[in-house]
């Protein structure tokens, strides 16, 4: 199954992606990771990506396009694969057709991930404590909602027009959170 997980900042895409994959034996690729691991290893992607994401923008498409692009021709994501963090931008929803159209595949499912702002504050203020993401602060936390309600917001109608879409609450434990998505997936 080809699947792409939706939603803000703090919304838990990327927990329950990486519990969805191990139950469906498909690899988890999260942009995001992605981005973090390269400016950890000090790649000239991670020091082009670190600018933006310091900020709490959008990295360009051009390069994150790129990036996913080849992630997607890597043998474990022929069966399948959970994208988290991906497509963020109009373009980019483009660019994975243009993708999935060139290999014969196309999306199975998507799934967005509600929840409300004060709970995904709480949620990202509470990560910086644990974990000191250089994006968690007060600010960038709320740049990062801002980005995410301009420009990735308005993907959800673009993929309910394609029949795809499915909306799962987000709030709530986490195994509850993960049974409504095998529901959603298995529907699909
Ligand atoms: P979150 O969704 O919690 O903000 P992520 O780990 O998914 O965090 O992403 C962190 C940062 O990585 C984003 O703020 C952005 O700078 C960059 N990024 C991740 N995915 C994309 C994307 N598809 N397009 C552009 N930038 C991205």
């Amino acid at each position: 199954m080809r699947i792409v997980f939706m939603g803000p900042p703090g919304a838990g895409k990327g927990t329950q992606a990486a519990i969805l994959s191990k139950t469906l034996g498909i690899p988890h690729i999260s942009t995001g990771d992605i981005f973090r691991a390269n400016v950890t290893e000090g790649t000239p992607l991670g020091l082009e990506a670190k600018k933006y994401m310091d900020a709490g923008e959008y990295v360009p498409d051009g390069v994150t396009n790129a990036m996913v692009r080849d992630r997607l021709t890597h043998d474990d994501a022929r069966p399948g694969f959970i994208l988290d963090g991906y497509p963020r931008t109009v373009e980019q929803v483009a660019e994975l057709d243009a993708m999935l159209r060139s290999a014969g595949t196309k999306l199975d499912a998507v799934i967005e991930l509600t929840v409300d702002i004060d709970e995904v504050v709480q949620r990202l203020v509470k990560r910086a404590a644990e974990q000191g993401r250089p994006d968690d602060t007060e600010d960038v936390i709320r740049r990062r909602l801002q980005v995410y309600a301009e420009q990735t917001a308005p993907l959800i109608a673009v993929y309910d027009s394609h029949g795809i879409l499915t909306q799962v609450n987000g709030l709530g434990e986490i195994a509850v959170v993960t049974v409504a998505i095998a529901q959603a997936v298995n529907a699909q």
